[in-house]
């Protein structure tokens, strides 16, 4: 048996070490939305829709730089968590973390794209989380990636761009250290208990765009980020072969 196929006794959900959960994307969810994809994955669920609009931020005509731009909102929908979570809107202000994961999606996302040859634009992207189990960045970049390719396709269409300005493909996924065990996509329960946890967002050139982890009251080995990392590019692989068989079916 290889290690690709080690069932770990300890996953309550009886996968291997490094097997991602199940994913499937459904396309054109939100009509209104140039591009939209709702992401399943495990019990992970996030709304992805990309808005596209024919202006740029103020900063960029004041300081007169060429191409669009690319920004994220990230939110949890109220019944998306197991305890009614408020809506920033009712609260009057957004929570750190929501802040800190739209961050992580817009600079994902514009790692994807030539901005210049995205012309005078600016794209809007959304991730609203409709269920969430773990992994809510890593679906939502993932996510947020096919809901692009599908509004560029549209512009495209309509022959409003003529090349495609995506450079890269991208995709992530977090890894982690449980019960001393490097794991691949930790669910809420696993993510909850972990020593380590760490995601991963990278291209399909194998480069890296973003790494974020975290020893949680524990430290960690160089053999086990080694370890943590081969999980991920395992696991990226496969999401981007996901990506492109949902860009391809529509
Ligand atoms: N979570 C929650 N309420 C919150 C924040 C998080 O229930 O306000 C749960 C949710 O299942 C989420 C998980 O904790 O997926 C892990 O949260 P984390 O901040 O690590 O981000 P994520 O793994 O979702 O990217």
């Amino acid at each position: 048996m290889s290690e690709a196929e080690i069932i770990s006794p300890g996953r309550t959900d009886g996968r291997a070490i490094d097997q991602l959960r199940p994913i499937r994307f459904k396309n054109h969810i939100a009509p209104h939305a140039t591009g939209s994809t709702l992401i399943e994955w495990g019990d992970t669920r996030v709304i992805c829709g990309v808005t596209i609009e024919d202006s740029v931020p103020r900063w960029m005509k004041e300081q007169r730089v060429e191409g669009g731009w690319i920004t994220a909102e990230y939110s949890m929908l109220p019944y998306s968590t197991l305890s009614r979570k408020q809506r920033d809107s009712t609260r009057g202000k957004i929570d750190g973390r929501s802040t800190e994961i739209q961050r992580l999606i817009g600079r994902s996302l514009r790692a994807a794209v030539d901005l210049k040859k995205l012309g005078s634009r600016t794209v809007w992207i959304d991730c609203d989380v409709l269920q969430a189990d773990g992994g809510t960045r890593t679906a939502s970049i993932t996510g947020a990636y096919v809901a692009l390719g599908l509004a560029i396709k549209r512009l495209m269409a309509e022959v409003k761009i003529k090349e495609s300005p995506i450079i890269n493909s991208i995709a992530a996924v977090s890894v982690g250290i449980v019960d001393g065990e490097p794991r691949l996509d930790l669910c809420y329960v696993e993510d909850a208990a972990a020593e380590v946890d760490m995601n991963l967002v990278m291209t399909g050139k194998g480069e890296f765009i973003e790494l974020q982890g975290t020893g949680e009251e524990a430290t960690f080995s160089e053999e086990q980020l080694v370890a943590m990392l081969s999980h991920g590019r395992k696991g990226i692989s496969e999401l981007l072969k996901l990506q492109e068989a949902a860009l391809e079916a529509c």
